[in-house]
């Protein structure tokens, strides 16, 4: 059994604090999301935060992820989250392993992921039977990044809500890092129209260690926090 005095459990304890009072700050009443981004750390890590009532979990790379979703399926109700780049040739074993895909950024992978989960009649995790998708936005426009353009949203928004084992959430995010707010203005715009036109729409996954506030203050429903949970990584 896990130790109760672990430094991961005291993070997620204060993190959810921060999210609360971010929260109340900005008049929200609605919830948001923790999503603990475990890349590069142990199943070890990931089960200490599973008994300090985290359930929900961020991977980035898909061999990595699936060793600890593999030692980890006797944890009940714990569902996995991918939030990396996304090869084609990668697309069955995430459709396979995650109950959320955070990254999709073109009609060929959302394409794929409905082909493969079509084949198999997957079970997920968390009870969902489709997988829940959100799109990728590469809202500062860096060229280093992966993610569709704000103009190109539509177009796949239609593309996933045509895909029948697929479930349109939302919109997910990376604001470059001193671009001030203007990134998470447009990310909420994006939002709300997307939500007006799609009912199961109601995810914007926005936030990390270090930009926490800023993304609740705009609407983020969904924050994915590595380091301040799980420390530095290597
Ligand atoms: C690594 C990562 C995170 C977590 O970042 P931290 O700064 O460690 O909180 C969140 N989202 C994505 C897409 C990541 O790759």
């Amino acid at each position: 059994m896990p130790n109760f005095t672990s430094s991961i459990k005291r993070n997620i304890k204060q993190i959810t604090e921060q999210i609360n009072q971010a929260c109340q700050h900005n008049n929200r009443q609605n919830q948001v999301t923790l999503l603990a981004v475990s890349k590069t750390k142990p199943a070890s890590a990931v089960e200490q935060a599973y008994y300090a009532e985290q359930s929900d979990f961020g991977e980035n790379y898909v061999q990595e992820a699936i060793e600890k979703i593999t030692q980890l399926s006797h944890l009940p109700d714990i569902c996995w989250h991918f939030i990396g780049p996304i090869q084609a040739n990668k697309t069955k074993q995430i459709a396979q392993h995650f109950t959320w895909v955070h990254t999709v950024d073109r009609a060929k992978i959302a394409h794929r992921l409905n082909d493969h989960l079509s084949e198999s009649n997957q079970q997920h995790n968390c009870q969902d039977t489709a997988l829940n998708i959100c799109l990728q936005v590469n809202i500062s426009e860096e060229p280093s990044k992966s993610g569709i353009m704000a103009t190109e949203v539509f177009s796949l928004a239609e593309v996933v809500d045509n895909c029948d084992k697929l479930t349109l959430r939302g919109l997910m995010a990376i604001p470059e890092k001193n671009a001030g707010v203007a990134s998470y203005q447009k990310m909420r715009h994006l939002f709300k129209k997307l939500q007006a036109q799609y009912p199961t729409v109601d995810t914007l996954s926005i936030g990390m260690s270090n930009d926490i506030e800023v993304a609740i203050a705009h609407g983020s429903t969904m924050v994915r926090i590595g380091t301040a949970i799980f420390g530095k990584r290597k």
